[in-house]
């Protein structure tokens, strides 16, 4: 692996990571991405705004979210002691709202009045009406009709916080095209519209911008593991859908080379998956370079996990990067595996993962066995499961679960 100094070299302004990155969108997009870019500048040289972003952190988020040793879930795993950090205990439920609250600061320093986003399961969505509300920004939210159709409630929580949510109809009906048709919906209303990008995807300066409001989540992390353990962990993991969680966390830990990364893909039922980077080709899907999940003419295949949150066909270029100079290893975990995980972990520590976090803890399940009893492994919780209920219940119901 060749030794770089991440806290340097990763972030260099220019959205290159590698050969990956890159801001490949409509000529009409670009003037309005420098803007984004000039305004996150700005951003991270503001005292007086970053104060307010991590005063909102706190009081409104309710950060720091705590680290804790999941005693029981690491007993009956064997062998290394299993950290968990509780993103789950974020308002919201999950640590999007890290993102969206940096997101909606930028948005009103460009005289912005309106706010649209993209939606998969509703998560996003939901985050994006939050800070709508509270900074009283018009919200128009874009989501496919399937996911309309499947995520009721979540649709109906969007609309109680004052969003308009637009159905897609067209192509597959799912993120894929929602994120499409934002695109599209900006282009033409960039003058009052500011488009919040919900992960570390996308064209320059998204991955970056993204990355840098979840970075929080490793530095909180670091000084509370060293604080409780008085050691790093061996290993870090996180689930990785677009990829913010898990680049959150991994920031507190690219530069310790002791620690191993770990990120954790959907390898869905075994035929149809998500894994981008473990099965993707080089390719370009939603403004920059990265993994894809694509066919052989570039083709994007419909991506598929039992997790809405980790459904997409893409991945952010900063995960290509690290796994292409090995920074990270990727691994996946099966709809089943992680539905198990969720079941156990409920049972044993009374805290209810989300289905995309899951598969972390189904993965950690994995390596905790090759390390010793004073070993820390840290998994990131990135959100609650109570949104995923149903959906396990159904599984439940139809196949055979201890
Ligand atoms: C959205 C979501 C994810 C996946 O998004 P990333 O950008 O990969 O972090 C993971 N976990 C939860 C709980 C989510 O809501």
């Amino acid at each position: 692996m060749q030794k770089i100094n991440f806290k340097k070299e990763l972030f260099k302004d220019d959205g290159h990571f590698g050969r990956y990155g890159g801001c490949f969108a409509p000529e009409l997009l670009q003037p309005i991405l420098k803007n984004v870019e000039k305004t996150f500048i700005k951003f991270k040289k503001s005292e007086k705004l970053k104060n307010e972003f991590d005063e909102l952190l706190k009081s409104y988020a309710g950060r720091k979210t705590p680290v804790y040793h999941a005693k029981n879930f690491s007993r009956k795993v064997g062998g290394a002691q299993i950290w968990i950090k509780r993103e789950d205990l974020l308002h919201g439920g999950a640590h999007k709202t890290n993102n969206v609250l940096g997101q909606a600061i930028l948005a009103r320093e460009m005289g912005s009045k309106k706010l649209i986003c993209e939606t998969g399961a509703g998560q996003h969505g939901i985050a994006v009406s939050m800070v709508g509300a509270l900074f009283g920004f018009e919200v128009r939210v874009f989501m496919g009709a399937k996911d309309v159709e499947r995520q009721k409630v979540n649709v109906e929580r969007m609309k109680l916080l004052g969003a308009q949510v637009v159905e897609i109809k067209s192509g597959s009906r799912s993120l894929k095209d929602a994120i499409n048709e934002a695109m599209r919906y900006w282009v033409s209303h960039s003058h009052d519209t500011y488009y919040v990008f919900g992960t570390a995807a996308g064209p320059h300066p998204f991955p970056e911008l993204v990355s840098y409001f979840q970075k929080v989540i490793g530095e909180e992390a670091r000084e509370q593991i060293l604080e409780e353990t008085g050691k790093l962990p061996k290993e870090v993991l996180a689930c990785v859908g677009g990829g913010s969680n898990a680049i959150g966390i991994f920031q507190g830990f690219l530069d310790d080379e002791s620690v191993k990364l770990i990120g954790v893909e959907p390898a869905g039922d075994g035929v149809r998956h998500g894994e981008t980077i473990g099965k993707g080709k080089f390719g370009c899907l939603h403004g920059s370079l990265s993994k894809v999940n694509c066919d052989e003419f570039g083709q994007i295949n419909e991506s598929h996990s039992i997790s809405a949150g980790l459904d997409y066909p893409g991945v952010s270029p900063i995960h290509a990067y690290l796994d292409e100079i090995g920074r990270v290893e990727y691994k996946g975990i099966l709809d089943e595996e992680a539905v198990s995980a969720f079941i156990e972990f409920s049972r044993l520590e009374g805290i209810i993962p989300a289905l995309e976090s899951s598969h972390t803890l189904a993965q950690v399940k994995k390596q905790a066995k090759n390390y010793k009893k004073d070993d820390v492994l840290l998994v990131n919780l990135s959100g609650r499961g109570d949104k995923d209920l149903h959906t396990v219940f159904q599984e439940i119901n139809t196949k055979n679960y201890e």
